[in-house]
């Protein structure tokens, strides 16, 4: 699908706190609690490892891995997404007409029975027994693939790939609802709206992009995490870190549609081995990451698992050049000053 540019980013996941800010930033700015909208976090940060949202989305599969398009599962908006809550602040918390003793918070509707779900349901879980638990987080967004299956799963053309700058929107005026797309997509980031009956999705803040802003996911960002830019710009952070220094990966590559969000795997501090003594090995198991990230559809987990290795040496001697005082490009774009610096539409 040939576009004239394409906008990327680039994630730091050594940076994200899992403050969900970047959720809340694109929920207050695009769904709210719209009719139909209450289910959708076009940007959600995710506890990894962990079922993520909507629940088992890696399982499901897209267009892209089925001759069967039928067998591909839609997630129930209560099931699969949650239903989102209320808890009893005023109860709690305001003491004037409220009830103090009632000292704890409690959610309502209370989501609780096999069914019940959330967007963060298994926050900060992660795996691993202490003192080596660990997790980390994984913010995600649409990825504006450069092969979007959810683009060729509609039988009406109604999603489609902006020529001018790759973002992928869904023409609300031509969707019927038939919810392809939510099959097509294996990263399952186009989402249902019941009362509209359409499918809605992340817009890479288009309207913003168009006045030379950021997206607003990445601009509020507290972790300062993203960078944002052309693939085409030689200049840019995005190209520098994708294509120059070679430090960001794609989230399932294997799913073949060539996402434009990147990843900068996460560093963890060392295993303690029995007899309590720190070993070199970090505690986030290579192997879990080289099942998230990877370059190529082609690579084996092992050649991902070399890569990521290969990662942490290029950061890890940048980072010594840098701290002894000599210049390094890379802890340089990694470390931006400024929104400019990593914010280049
Ligand atoms: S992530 Fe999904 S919705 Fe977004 S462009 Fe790719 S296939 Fe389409
Ligand atoms: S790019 Fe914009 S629309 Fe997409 S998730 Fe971020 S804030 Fe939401
Ligand atoms: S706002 Fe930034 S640091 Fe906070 S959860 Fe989102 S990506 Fe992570």
């Amino acid at each position: 699908m040939p576009v004239k540019r394409q906008v990327r980013m680039v994630a730091d996941l050594n940076k994200c706190l899992g403050c969900h800010t970047c959720t809340m930033a694109c929920k207050t700015m695009w769904t709210d609690r719209n009719k139909g909208q209450m289910h959708m976090y076009w940007n959600n940060v995710e506890t990894r490892p962990g079922k993520g949202y909507p629940r088992d989305w890696e399982t499901q599969g897209g267009w892209f891995d089925r001759q069967d398009k039928s067998s591909i599962p839609l997630p129930g908006i209560d099931e699969g997404y949650g239903a989102p809550w209320e808890y009893n602040y005023e109860e709690v918390l305001k003491t004037d007409g409220g009830d103090a003793s009632a000292g704890v918070l409690v959610p309502s509707p209370n989501p609780s029975g096999k069914d019940a779900y959330a967007s963060n349901w298994d926050e900060d879980v992660g795996d691993g027994i202490f003192p080596n638990s660990y997790y980390f987080y994984l913010p995600r967004i649409c990825n504006h693939c450069t092969d979007p299956p959810c683009v060729d799963a509609c039988p009406r053309q109604a999603v489609y790939k902006r020529e001018e700058d790759g973002i992928v929107l869904v023409d609300q005026t031509r969707c019927r609802g038939y919810r392809y797309c939510i099959k097509g997509c294996p990263y399952k980031k186009i989402y249902y709206n019941p009362e509209e009956k359409i499918a809605q999705k992340c817009i890479f803040c288009y309207p913003r992009i168009e006045k030379h802003q950021g997206n607003f996911c990445a601009t509020q960002c507290v972790g300062r995490i993203h960078h944002v830019g052309y693939a085409e710009d030689t200049n840019s952070g995005v190209y520098k870190l994708i294509d120059k220094w070679k430090v960001a990966l794609r989230l399932h590559p294997e799913f073949k549609t060539q996402p434009n969000v990147f990843y900068i795997p996460p560093f963890s501090p060392p295993v303690y081995s029995s007899s309590g003594q720190l070993t070199n090995r970090p505690r986030i198991p290579v192997e879990a990451l080289a099942k998230l990230f990877g370059d190529t559809p082609e690579q084996t987990l092992d050649q991902r698992a070399q890569r990521i290795e290969e990662i942490f040496g290029i950061i890890q001697d940048e980072r010594k050049k840098a701290a002894s005082g000599e210049y390094s490009e890379l802890i340089d774009i990694l470390i931006p000053h400024s929104e400019a610096d990593r914010i280049q539409v």
